[in-house]
């Protein structure tokens, strides 16, 4: 059996190569290293793909988060809403920005935003809702929208997850994650649904005003060169990264496939283990109907994630460790419980799910390169532990 990985990068590599490596060597025979034409190419093939009018390269999901909020003129003492179980980028940005976060708790079957939470956390100082689409699982867009419109609030998409996702409304029309709030954001990391070979991110809007406003951000705020209207940042996505990008992005719905495909095998073997819940593919059009298939394409599977529900989870992780299976607990510490975010105004009994996924979730591979001795070895190991 090949070794298991967590992400495996080296085997998606192996089978891009040719078109990777020219595009590379494209930018290094013409020295065009910022700004030059990949980057240009990229962003109009990732709008065509997203089907949305605007995409913004900027240098990492971080920057794109902080740069939506900033385009959006959202000012000191408002309140921005996200979901408590997440990564701390998020709500990182929201504090950098001297914005007031504001956490909510998350449903346990998606570990996505919970719809009764984000409602009550409403004042009247909440300018912006940030629904992440956690793991891969496009959070409830049908229910934060109608939110967003009767109480005239932003909504920034944190899809650094999800890219490729479709989601389904309840009339049958689709959208693509990222695409249906004022603005969408996304990462490039690496082990991202679509990774570079380094550092990068990028901005979606269908707004044309907001698209100027944030392309002069992400340049020193110029609008014209050396004239500088608004206090921008300096973030790019070189041209290198756009380079591979650019080669990866036709490989996106099948890299999503493929998580899918392993998700799958992973569903249905635990499907009969009562310790074990697994996560669930939830779409309006579909309700919760716990399989995956081409209707709940609202999943991309960034990670499978499990909960344990025997209170074994620590040992699991120990013990699937000592037999070469790589896994991780996403996330170990709530972000209302970080000494960074911590607020007087939360109770513990404002996140009962949070703080109970906390200690029962456990993340397995998940890549594109999985093969089903792999997905046998694994799944046959957790079920004899588990038990
Ligand atoms: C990865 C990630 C980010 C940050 O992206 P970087 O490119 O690492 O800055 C933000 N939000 C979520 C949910 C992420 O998973």
């Amino acid at each position: 059996m090949r070794k298991i990985q967590m992400v495996d990068l080296q085997g998606q590599y192996a089978k891009i190569k040719e078109s990777v490596n020219a595009s590379i060597a494209q930018v290094l025979d013409t020295s065009a290293y910022i700004n030059g034409p990949l980057v240009h190419e990229f962003q109009a093939d990732l709008e065509k793909y997203l089907e949305v009018k605007h995409v913004i390269p900027c240098a990492n999901g971080t920057d794109a988060l902080q740069i939506a909020m900033m385009g959006l003129g959202l000012e000191q003492g408002d309140e921005v809403i996200t979901a408590d179980f997440t990564f701390a980028a998020t709500v990182e940005v929201i504090a950098l920005l001297k914005l007031t976060p504001v956490l909510v708790d998350v449903e346990a079957d998606t570990y996505n935003m919970d719809i009764e939470a984000l409602k009550k956390a409403i004042t009247p100082k909440t300018k912006a809702i940030v629904p992440v689409h956690l793991f891969g699982q496009v959070a409830n867009m049908e229910a934060v929208m109608e939110i967003a419109k009767e109480h005239n609030l932003f909504v920034i998409e944190d899809n650094a997850q999800a890219i490729g996702a479709n989601y389904t409304f309840k009339d049958g029309t689709k959208q693509k994650a990222g695409t249906i709030g004022n603005v969408g954001t996304t990462s490039f990391f690496p082990s991202k649904n679509l990774g570079c070979y380094g550092d990068g991110g990028a901005i979606f809007t269908n707004d044309d005003v907001l698209a100027h406003t944030i392309r002069g951000i992400v340049n020193h705020g110029m609008y014209r060169r050396y004239y500088h209207d608004v206090v921008g940042v300096n973030s790019r996505l070189d041209s290198i990264q756009a380079g591979v990008l650019q080669a990866k992005l036709p490989k996106l719905d099948l890299y999503c496939n493929a998580r899918r495909d392993a998700a799958r095998f992973y569903n249905n073997a635990f499907a009969n283990n009562p310790h074990i819940s697994t996560p669930a593919a939830k779409s309006n059009a579909t309700e919760n109907c716990g399989q995956i298939c081409a209707v709940c394409d609202c999943h991309v599977f960034h990670q499978y994630t499990l909960q344990i529900k025997n209170g074994k989870r620590d040992e699991l992780h120990q013990h699937l460790l000592a037999l070469g299976i790589p896994n991780a607990i996403y996330y170990p510490v709530s972000l209302h419980a970080q000494k960074a975010y911590k607020d007087d105004r939360y109770n513990e009994s404002d996140f009962p799910v949070t703080n109970e996924l906390i200690k029962t979730v456990i993340s397995l591979p998940m890549h594109t390169e999985l093969d089903t001795e792999q997905l046998e070895f694994i799944t046959d190991t957790i079920n004899n532990f588990v038990n």
